[in-house]
């Protein structure tokens, strides 16, 4: 017998997970996001069966590059179950669409997220902050004193949040951070749903987050301890800032503790001419041989920047195996010089490619940073065949990956990491689309539409799911006026 409780209940069950999608999905929460309720209105707003309750996706009728230098595959499907890629192909293998999550991308290439190498994503609170600066006067003058000035916690969780917001939106799907406080913005990243190596900041004087620079390695110890296996997004790592900021023994203390807990050591490494003046040992004839004279160099070893190498620099790199992150528009902004990159890359070396903090860039957008890759490579070599754009699409892929120190990341693969983002190519500036050559010299961090993280949608028509956009805004605002207020 159908009474009204039996038509009201029919109503609330059939209408509410839909009239909730419409409202929620402009103003979802992580917990909410992570809802059975959520993901189950998702999935019937995607054309599934109601009930399925299954985080499954089917990404249905893309261009598909599985990796930086693979042919393009048209009208192919991806599918994702839990963290990982599950299955891929021609739309004439596709399976059928009953507990998926499905998402239709006839208009959409799929690729790799990008792996941004090199970030200090606080420093989005500084962007434009301090512009047009030699990097000394920039670094010393204006940022050193902003950051004591305005460096806590609470700006550490926001700043970190809006670039992981710019991060997503532009595609990116992996950052390798190094900065202070490091635990907020492990938990900004943890919240975002981006992955991250978090680097925790160690430098020979005191900072907000450690006055006493004698505490250095044991505040680096704990953080790591925290997170260790806390999240399977955030990777800690330890972050010693340069040659020129850390004495031979801070160096020393700072990898052996990378060593002995596994975790990745990262280090700004060769960014200026002055360097080789500043160091503090006089033991190495230049900043790559005093890493080298001290036994830092190897594979668990991550060396950003690396401008000023002279040919045995670039030999002892790669022999070493070091990771090599490089960050064109960062280091032309500030006159740095631009990296021998197609020379290490000759080497043998793994490079990645960074942006560098917002303050020196002034954008989060990889797709801008591989234009510039490719085009001061062909300038500085004066050859126009130098490192191609599927070059530099692996330096933001796969290879940057490794350079940071993941395996599971870096390519569309059945068993690694569900890490990938969909553009829309249907756009004029992306027509025609022969190759993934235009991802490099045509398309902009805009063009992305859709990104999935270790298996979950975290950006869809570009919205973003996993938190509130506007509030980091407003956070930020309001940060930002401190910041202008004792400029
Ligand atoms: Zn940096």
């Amino acid at each position: 017998m159908t009474g009204l409780a039996d038509i009201f209940t029919f109503i609330f069950y059939t209408l509410t997970p839909i009239i909730r999608l419409v409202i929620n999905i402009s103003h979802v929460s992580p917990d909410q996001y992570y809802s059975n309720d959520y993901y189950s209105n998702l999935t019937q707003f995607f054309g599934c069966g109601p009930g399925s309750m299954t985080k499954k996706i089917l990404i249905r009728g893309c261009t598909l590059l599985t990796e930086a230098a693979a042919p393009l595959r048209n009208d192919h499907f991806v599918t994702i179950e839990g963290p990982l890629v599950s299955s891929l192909g021609s739309m004439a293998q596709c399976p059928g669409t009953d507990d998926y999550l499905v998402i239709d991308a006839h208009s959409n290439l799929v690729m790799p997220g990008l792996v941004n190498g090199h970030n200090h994503s606080a420093m989005t609170l500084f962007r434009g902050f301090a512009d047009d600066l030699s990097l000394h006067s920039w670094l010393h003058d204006h940022i050193f004193p902003a950051e004591a000035a305005h460096v806590n916690p609470e700006m550490v969780y926001w700043s970190a949040k809006l670039a992981a917001a710019e991060m997503i939106s532009s595609g990116t799907t992996c950052v390798a951070d190094g900065y202070f406080y490091s635990n907020h913005a492990a938990q900004a990243f943890s919240d975002a749903g981006v992955r991250a190596v978090v680097g925790h900041g160690i430098v020979d004087f005191s900072v907000p987050s450690v006055p006493d620079p004698s505490k250095n390695i044991e505040t680096v110890e704990s953080f790591i301890d925290h997170w260790q296996g806390r999240s399977p997004l955030v990777t800690p790592a330890v972050f010693a800032h340069s040659p020129y900021t850390c004495s031979p023994a801070t160096l020393v203390e700072a990898k052996r503790l990378a060593d002995r807990k596994g975790v990745r050591f990262f280090i700004h490494l060769a960014e200026s001419e002055e360097e080789q003046q500043q160091i503090i040992d006089p033991r190495g004839s230049s900043p790559t041989n005093h890493l080298e004279a001290l036994g830092l160099l190897d594979r668990n070893c991550t060396c950003i920047h690396t401008i000023w190498l002279d040919n045995e620099d670039i030999a002892t790199l790669a022999a070493r195996r070091v990771g090599i992150v490089t960050c064109p528009q960062s280091n032309a902004k500030l006159a740095s010089g631009i990296a021998p990159v197609t020379a290490l890359l000759d080497q043998g070396a793994t490079v990645g490619l960074g942006t560098d903090g917002c303050a020196s860039n002034n954008s989060l957008d990889l797709f801008r940073e591989m234009d510039m890759l490719a085009k001061l490579q062909k300038l500085s070599n004066k050859d126009a065949t130098a490192m191609s754009a599927k070059e530099v699409l692996n330096c933001a892929t796969d290879s940057g990956a490794r350079a940071v120190g993941l395996d599971s990341i870096g390519s569309i693969t059945p068993g690694m990491a569900a890490d990938l983002i969909l553009l829309d190519i249907h756009r004029s500036h992306l027509v025609p689309f022969y190759s993934q050559d235009t991802l490099v010299y045509g398309a902009t961090g805009s063009d992305v539409d859709s990104v999935i993280i270790d298996g979950r949608l975290v950006m869809h028509d570009k919205k973003i799911l996993t938190f509130e956009v506007d509030e980091v805004i407003e956070k930020m605002k309001i940060l930002a006026e401190t910041v202008a207020r004792a400029a």
